[in-house]
Order: C-alpha cells, then structure tokens, then sequence
C-alpha cells in the first residue's frame, strides 16, 4: 500500500502508518493486520502496523526532544491558542475523522454530529482555560524559609486507549496533559485505530511542535512496550480490569511510573417507588443502549422496588424489544444502534448470554441480531443467581439484569456487592433519601435521577476494581503534573 488509502467517499484518509514526529512513517516493524467493518465483517484497511521495539524507541526519542526542546518554550497563553485552533479545525474535520472511525468501531454516525462532536470540543475548550492557572503555592517564612510549590509536567506520557470510545479517550487523555505541558504518545485500540490516526495531524496543524503527539498502533504487546518504558513517565489508561492491572504492573516492575486507571464496571440503577417512572425508564434503557452495550458506564444492573416492579419491568421489556427496530448500518445517519466491534466481541457476549439462560430468566432477546455483521439483540433478564456470571461480570453489549428489592437498606446491600465501582444511579422523589442512597452508593460517580453520563468539570474515575485516579476536571490535570517544593533560606 501507498502512503495510504481512502475509504469510498471520505476525507480524511485511512492511515497505515504510525505518526511520528509530526508525519506519516512506515513503521520499521514488518509486521501489519487488518480491519474490518462489524456491520458486515468487509475488509476496511489492511496492513495497519504492529509497532515493535524500535517504533516504540523512536516515538519516545521525539517526544523526549520535544518536551525538552521547543516544547519547553510554549508559554502557558502559547499553549491555549494551539488547544483554541485546534478547537476550531476541529469543527471542520471531526465529523468526517469520527465517520471514518466509524467504519471500525461501527459507533452510528447519528452520534458524531451532536453528542460525539459536543463531547469531544468541550473537552478541548476546558483545557485551553487551564494553561495559566496552574499557580502552584507560597508559604511565608516564618521558619527562615519561603516555600514555593510549582507544579511541573511529568514529561513523556502515554496514552493506551480502548476500543469504544477512540478519539473521546484520545482528547480525554491528550487536552489535560497538554495544557501541563507534558508530552503524549496515544496507542489506540488495535480494533479501532483509524481516527486516532486521522486526527494526529491536526495537532501540527494548530501549531503544536512534532514530537508533542504521536500516534502508534499495534495491540497489546505494543502497548506492553510503553507500559514498560523507563522513559515514559505516565501510563494513562483506559480499558478492562485484566489489562489495567498487568499495565500497573509492568510500571511497578520498570521505573515506577505513574499510572491512572479508567477501568470497567458493573453500573447498578437503583429505582424507588416514588421515582419518575418514565424517567427512570429512559435513562437507564439509554444507558444500556448507547453504543449498543459497550459503554464503561452502562446501566447494566437495574434494581426495582417491588411495589413498582411489574408496571416497571413489562415497560422495559417493551422498549427493549421495541430497541431492536433501531439497529441497523452504523454508517447509516438514521441509524441509532450498531454492532459489537468485532466478531471477537460478538461470541463472547453471545457466549456470556447461552451461560446466563441456565443462571437467570431471559425474558428480551438473547441472540445475535440479523444474519450479517456481529449485531446482538437487546437483552434483558431477570432474577439471576447471587453468583450467576451475567449478574457479577461486565459484559460489555447491550444486556441488562433487573433484580427486585423490598428496602433501602436491602439494595444498597446488592448494589455494593460488588468489585467495580464506576458508576451509579438512584431515582427517587425523596431529596433525603436521594442524598443518604448517593452517599452510600460506592462508585466513584453517582446520577441522581440520572444513570451513565458525565461531565468534563467534575472529577470521573472508578472506586474499587473500577479505577485508579480521576480524569476530568482540575483532578486530571493533578494526575499529569506533580508538585515540586522550593525552599529558600532567607538568611543566606
Ligand atoms: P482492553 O483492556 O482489552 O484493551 C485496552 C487497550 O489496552 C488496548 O489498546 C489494548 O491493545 C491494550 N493492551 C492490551 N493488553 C495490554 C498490555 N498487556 N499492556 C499494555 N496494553 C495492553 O479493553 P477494551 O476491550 O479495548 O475496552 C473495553 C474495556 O474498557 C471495558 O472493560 C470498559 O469498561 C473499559 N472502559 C473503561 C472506561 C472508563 O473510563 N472507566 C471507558 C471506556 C472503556
């Protein structure tokens, strides 16, 4: 293949290069994969390269240069107008970068314009504002000493991202930890790594030195690669458990980097008699719909109060049900609901549904959607076993497990029962009880009367097995600088 190849019809193109240094190169690996579309397993790109060692060597050679060369020059304004013209080519070119993203990840277009869009610039405003106001601290010297606190970038990061959300992680993880003055290498998920590509080059675009993002693909032993480094400094990484943990390893087993953590979860929806019903219903069939399942914060355990149970669960089941018109070619704007991302991910979830027909009752769905691509049906149970799979695990499609309870006390019991701890919701008319459930809740973010969002000024990030550190908000960019102390003797 060429420099690279476009998709029929799209601009921005389909990069099988890795990006370095603010350009497009073959990587030195030989060794490459390819990509299909989950709508219909078709080939989309072939020889995506594995970044091997020297790849890996390369990036963090620009990057180092660039964080201690002209980088290190950026004034803290400098650095806002980059993120500010970033901000701007991006409402030219991100729907056409989230649409070619599309192709592999089969995220319905029908959610870049707005939602996707939205997500995606908010992110990079907010950090713009951040550049300057990182004002550090002073202590009087009432010892002999002034004490003054800065605090510094870490220097060379990287970013290693899952497959459900490419370029929102991407801009999650490069925003905060440019606007400190660190430097970035992202590794996309080997599943879905076309937008990240596309959009590298934007950076230089708006004025960021070469060396300051790059971009390299590959899967997981490409990740190991940086999760081992002894010159990256910081793993920001956002994926399941298993990966997060082997990630905290390897950084403890190497230098010691920093590592945050953005892993899964096993959401609960906690549903009182006096909520809103139709609202309740919304958010939390929403919140297991969205990206047809594969969402880190999907409501996938919903608890129902008995008295409102049956009116409860026979319209969710309807919804469900009715959810499977929505799906369709991701491609498609009208479209709502996609596949899985891969044939890979289709078998485990159809695998996890067979195990759950024997461990709760299936009463919506429980198959795989159509004859072609790897679409699975909306699908909901009721009543698992205490230690049924579906019940404990994620699973990660668009299955949901609704369970009744008689009290409070009884279903904060079964919602905490668990080793995720990412995110929740409790729907209730009742302000006290909204505020006493929400503090006992053990997730790191609780919806009240809302299930499975966040927002870019408020800390986001796991309690338990869900996470380690917070992105977001002025927490992340805590977790991309650290404090250094500098005391100065007033009597010499
Ligand atoms: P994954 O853990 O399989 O892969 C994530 C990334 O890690 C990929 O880029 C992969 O190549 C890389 N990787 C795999 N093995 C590695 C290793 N040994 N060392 C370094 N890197 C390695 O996750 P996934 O299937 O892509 O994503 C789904 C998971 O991500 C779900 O568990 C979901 O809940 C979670 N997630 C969490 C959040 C959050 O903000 N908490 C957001 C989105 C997704």
């Amino acid at each position: 293949m060429g420099d690279s190849s476009s998709a029929a019809g799209l601009d921005p193109r389909i990069y099988n290069k890795l990006y370095l240094n603010g350009q497009y190169v073959d990587a030195q690996s030989t060794e490459t994969y390819s990509l299909k579309n989950p709508k219909d397993n078709t080939v989309v790109a072939d020889k995506i390269p594995i970044a091997g060692p020297a790849d890996v060597e390369a990036a963090v050679k620009y990057a180092e240069e660039a964080f201690h060369g002209p980088w290190s020059q950026f004034t803290a304004i400098q650095r806002t107008e980059c993120m500010l013209k970033l901000a701007s080519l991006l409402d030219e070119e991100l729907i056409p970068i989230l649409t070619l993203d599309s192709l592999t990840s089969g995220i319905p277009v029908s959610l870049a314009p707005v939602r996707e869009r939205n997500y995606i610039r908010n992110c990079v405003l907010y950090y713009a504002g951040w550049t300057d106001k990182q004002k550090g601290d002073y202590f009087p010297p009432d010892d002999g000493f002034v004490k003054l606190v800065r605090h510094e970038p870490l220097g060379v990061c990287a970013a290693i991202n899952p497959f459900n959300a490419p370029v929102a992680c991407f801009f999650l993880k490069a925003a905060p930890a440019l606007a400190t003055g660190n430097v970035l290498i992202v590794k996309p998920s080997e599943k879905t790594p076309l937008g990240s590509l596309a959009v590298a080059a934007l950076f230089e675009k708006a004025g960021f030195p070469p060396g300051v993002i790059q971009v390299i693909t590959g899967p997981g032993s490409t990740g190991a690669l940086l999760a081992e480094h002894m010159k990256i400094r910081k793993v920001s990484f956002t994926g399941s458990v298993a990966t997060g943990k082997k990630i905290q390893t390897a950084a403890a087993m190497s230098n010691l980097k920093r590592v945050t953590l953005e892993l899964g979860g096993k959401s609960p929806a906690v549903i009182f008699d006096d909520a809103n019903l139709d609202n309740a219903l919304t958010w939390t069939i929403n919140a297991i719909l969205t990206r047809s399942g594969q969402l880190c914060v999907a409501a996938s355990r919903v608890y129902v109060q008995r008295s409102i149970a049956d009116r409860f669960i026979e319209e969710y089941k309807t919804r469900m049900k009715a959810a499977a018109q929505d799906m369709g070619d991701p491609q498609d704007p009208t479209v709502k609901l996609g596949p899985m991302v891969d044939q890979a991910q289709l078998e485990r979830v159809k695998q996890m549904v067979d195990r759950g027909r024997a461990e709760a009752e299936l009463v919506v769905g429980g198959n795989q959607y159509g004859e072609t691509g790897c679409f699975m049906e909306p699908t909901v149970f009721l009543n698992p076993r205490d230690d049924a799979e579906i019940y404990r695990n994620e699973i990660f499609g668009p299955v949901s497990i609704i369970k009744t309870f008689e009290t409070e006390e009884e279903v904060l019991k079964l919602a905490n029962d668990t080793e995720f701890g990412l995110m929740s919701g409790v729907f209730t008319k009742d302000i006290t009880r909204a505020l006493r459930v929400s503090a006992a809740l053990e997730s790191g973010v609780v919806g009240v009367n809302c299930v499975s969002l966040q927002n870019m000024q408020a800390p986001f990030g796991g309690k338990k097995q869900s996470g380690v550190g917070r992105e977001f908000g002025e927490y992340a960019l805590r977790l991309f600088t650290e404090p250094k102390t500098v005391l100065i003797n007033m009597a010499a």
